[in-house]
């Protein structure tokens, strides 16, 4: 048992641990990824000109020096939320407002975690305006970019809130087993919010229109068809709206699925190439990496709750970071907010290692499935290209980082 005195330092180890490997590996990935400029690599010397390969050089140091400032940012506000003692403070000004009950540790919760993301405002404004916009990615207004915001922050509220205020319910109803009903109320609504939000969350943010008639349309069902792959619809999304990055996706279960193509992807591939993309995306679908996923996040975050329930169990743990032992279980689930994402970053490359094999996967099923690799490749050397992916990143920072193998690995998996 870790004594309680013990706790804050332990805390800052984990948050410096982080941000300095983090930092270690952008500085890394920057001399590895400049030291290729002016030498394309070799499969792409046909294809991707000199001048593109220096942007891709530019864009990937401009976002690498970017990383380095956010991760202090980040740095820093964890490590005045562990030891300002601001929280705690904040934490009984509130108690005595006279909101009592569970709302009470839900709003202090929700206020909390907003505080906690004002200082990543400015960043996300800075990433979107000046660094986007720099490589000519930015499409986004002043106002959309505002709206979003506000729409995020009233849709945490509409639907965090309640969850928050329940979970907090099921400590008084349920006692010591507390957690293991709080796990299984937020997987009952992880579920509920993926019927959803292609319904109702998604529209809120972009426009979805059907894929209008026509050859393109025809190609796309047909590989439905053959595939076994039936979504009732395939629509186009907007994306361009934001960015001129593209992507594909589909959402849903059962009869809400829809395959949704953004307006920019169909605007930068052939039909060939959108008609493997998409068969990519069955491929994810029909071996089944979305319920494989969900299972495994169901059990990390099984084993998180557990975490939770035996932190809040010892008031010590609370009360080394300044909250009184009266104060329950809300400040526990504040600080395993505050602490899993630096232990959890050191466990980001099993994560990727699994979601590459997933890529793989679904690339291999796209090729058997258009009867041909080149279309996939096609589409895949376009897209690296629109979006200035580095083609060369550093084997430890792609490990850490990519939850994509990179072009030059997928192309030789094609191949072989
Ligand atoms: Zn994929």
């Amino acid at each position: 048992m870790i004594p309680a005195s013990f706790t804050p330092i332990l805390a800052t180890a984990l948050v410096v641990a982080q941000w300095v490997g983090s930092m270690g590996l952008e500085r890394l990935n920057r001399s590895h990824t400049e030291a290729t400029r002016g030498k394309v690599p070799e499969a792409f010397q046909e294809t991707v000109s000199e001048a593109t390969h220096a942007k891709s050089i530019d864009y990937t140091l401009a976002k690498s020096r970017f990383a380095d400032l956010s991760g202090a940012v980040e740095a820093a506000v964890l490590l005045m939320a562990l030891w300002s003692g601001v929280f705690p403070m904040l934490r009984e000004a509130w108690v005595g407002s006279g909101v009592g009950g569970v709302w009470r540790d839900a709003l202090w919760l929700f206020g909390v975690g907003m505080l906690l993301s004002v200082p990543s405002i400015p960043l996300e404004w800075w990433a979107q305006f000046r660094l986007e916009a720099r490589f000519g990615f930015n499409t986004t207004t002043v106002g959309t970019w505002i709206l979003d915001r506000v729409k995020g922050m009233i849709l945490a509220a509409v639907l965090g809130l309640p969850l928050l205020a329940l979970i907090l319910k099921l400590v008084d109803w349920m006692g010591g087993a507390w957690w293991i009903w709080a796990w299984a109320t937020l997987l009952g609504f992880q579920i509920l919010i993926l019927f959803l939000a292609p319904v109702w969350i998604m529209p809120l943010f972009n426009k979805f229109t059907p894929l209008p008639e026509g050859s393109l349309r025809d190609r796309l069902l047909r590989l439905g068809e053959k595939t076994g792959f039936n979504a009732r619809t395939i629509q186009v999304m907007d994306g361009s709206k934001r960015s001129r990055h593209a992507n594909a996706f589909f959402t849903g279960f059962g009869r809400f699925r829809k395959i949704v193509l953004y307006d920019t992807l169909i605007s930068q591939l052939s039909e060939e190439e959108l008609e493997a993309v998409l068969a990519h995306e069955i491929g994810h679908h029909r071996r089944r990496h979305i319920p494989q996923r969900l299972a495994w996040s169901s059990v990390t975050s099984l084993a998180g709750f557990w975490v939770v329930g035996w932190l809040a169990a010892r008031p010590g743990f609370a009360g080394a970071f300044g909250f009184g032992a009266e104060a329950g279980v809300a400040p526990a689930l504040l600080l395993f907010g505050l602490l899993s994402s630096p232990v959890l970053f050191w466990f980001s490359p099993l994560g990727n290692l699994w979601s590459r094999r997933h890529e793989y996967e679904a690339d291999a099923y796209a090729k058997a499935a258009v009867g041909s690799a080149i279309p996939l490749m096609g589409a895949l050397r376009k897209l690296s290209e629109k979006n200035l992916a580095n083609l060369t990143p550093h084997p430890w920072y792609s490990t850490f980082h990519y939850s994509h193998p990179t072009l030059v690995e997928r192309e030789a998996a094609l191949r072989s």
